[in-house]
């Protein structure tokens, strides 16, 4: 499902991704961790081209991000058309970025009416399914203000459902929140990942990460350190930088 190849990006004199090469397979789950600044919501937001890449590739079930293929010729795409590569691609962040204004329900049938020009009724029925589906159906009518920090995020998962995306980011979606409501966002992600949603998930949750990936990844200084299956780089890290990063968090 996703294939980064050599990715690099600078900011300025910066370069902050060193050439990440990574692999998802559609239904994985792959959590990204490493310390702050070593460019994990960088590489997410290339994936999603939020930020364009400098050097080397990503692609999502097959399709170059930023590019189209016609013939053997890929070319650049404009920004409307990279809106539209973007819909299949769903986006959750450390805030939950809800509108403010509008209700739950309000919230989730946004950008299906809008983007996807589903007819007000379908986008309803649909939006009431996903907020059962985390497990918030009684709170349809409740403004952003009115809920927790983990409904909120509840919220902004199901709006990203909503788009029926085939792959999923996630960037630190419990870091804001207050210890006893990671919890029940946390198993919402897990619901998610049995469904056979691909995510990519950027985390501290070493708990999580251990139970919920396929492939634990741990990056710094804009490099892939180790990757792997979570019982090895997480239980039994063969990189010291791997181990000194884990002891802090654990
Ligand atoms: P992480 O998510 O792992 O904490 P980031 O991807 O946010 O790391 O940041 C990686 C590095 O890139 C940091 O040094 C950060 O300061 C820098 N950076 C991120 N975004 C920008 C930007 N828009 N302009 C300049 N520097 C940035
Ligand atoms: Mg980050």
């Amino acid at each position: 499902m996703v294939v980064a190849q050599g990715v690099t990006k600078r900011f300025g004199s910066v370069e902050v991704l060193k050439g990440i090469d990574l692999t998802v397979a559609r239904g994985e789950v792959c959590c990204l961790l490493g310390p702050s600044g070593s460019g994990k919501s960088t590489f997410l937001r290339c994936v999603n081209h939020l930020e364009r890449v400098d050097g080397g590739s990503i692609t999502v079930d097959g399709e170059r991000i930023g590019y189209r293929r016609r013939g053997d010729l890929l070319h650049e795409l404009a920004e409307r058309e990279i809106a539209v590569q973007r819909r299949d691609i769903g986006m959750v962040f450390q805030r939950f970025n809800l509108f403010p204004h509008m209700t739950a329900l309000e919230n989730v049938t946004e950008a299906p009416v809008r983007v996807r020009r589903l007819s007000r009724a379908a986008a309803r029925e649909q939006a009431h399914a996903l907020l059962d589906r985390v497990g918030l159906g009684d709170r349809a009518g409740h403004y952003p203000a009115q809920l927790s920090g983990g409904q909120q995020q509840r919220v902004a998962i199901a709006r990203a459902l909503a788009m029926e995306p085939k792959l999923m980011l996630f960037d630190e979606p419990t870091s804001a929140l207050d210890p006893e409501l990671v919890g029940e966002v946390l198993d919402v992600m897990r619901g998610l990942a049995a469904d056979g949603m691909t995510m990519i998930v950027v985390t501290h949750e070493v708990g999580f990460a251990r139970e919920v990936a396929d492939t634990a990844v741990f990056m710094d200084g804009g490099v892939v350190v180790e990757a792997g299956a979570p019982r090895d780089v997480l239980d039994r890290p063969g990189q010291d930088r791997t181990r000194s990063f884990l002891a802090k968090v654990l």
